[in-house]
């Protein structure tokens, strides 16, 4: 049987990630493995992104792959700087979640708590100790 990486997220981290994401695309929640090793199912390996930022990851990075194989020089690759400067600005939104997941490993609740809940949490301690712009949702506050 498939190892079922949604559920034992789900379960380690006693957040509910089933329903849906409440940001600019609407979408479910998917757990992407940060290797792309689909077998590497450790915890360390393993993030939460919402669907869309998860599909967009995995088009740049396939795509690049691709551009590479070509060999042509990277500074006059026009096709290749797109996909690296999309890079970047997808690596801005990871972090996010990059840092929601540590925040969700050192907040750990008794009850199951809902994922969108925990973002709100998040957000607020973002503002009080933290760094504004790792915020999700920009607009809330
Ligand atoms: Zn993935």
């Amino acid at each position: 049987m498939e190892f079922d990486c949604k559920k034992y997220y789900s379960e380690y981290y006693n957040a509910d990630i089933y329903g849906n994401f409440e940001g600019e695309d609407d979408g479910f929640y998917e757990v992407h493995h940060i290797d792309f090793n689909e077998r590497n199912n450790r915890m360390e390996n393993l993030i939460l992104l919402p669907e869309s930022l998860h599909k967009k990851v995995h088009s740049v990075t396939k795509t690049v792959r691709r551009d590479l194989d070509i060999r042509m020089i990277p500074f006059f690759n026009e096709p290749l700087v797109n996909r690296i400067e999309q890079i970047i600005k997808f690596r801005e939104e990871t972090l996010k979640w990059y840092y929601l997941k540590r925040y969700m490993g050192s907040h750990k609740s008794e009850e199951i708590k809902n994922i969108s809940e925990i973002i709100k949490e998040y957000n607020i301690m973002c503002i009080v100790f933290y760094k504004p712009e790792l915020r999700i949702f920009e607009n809330d506050y």
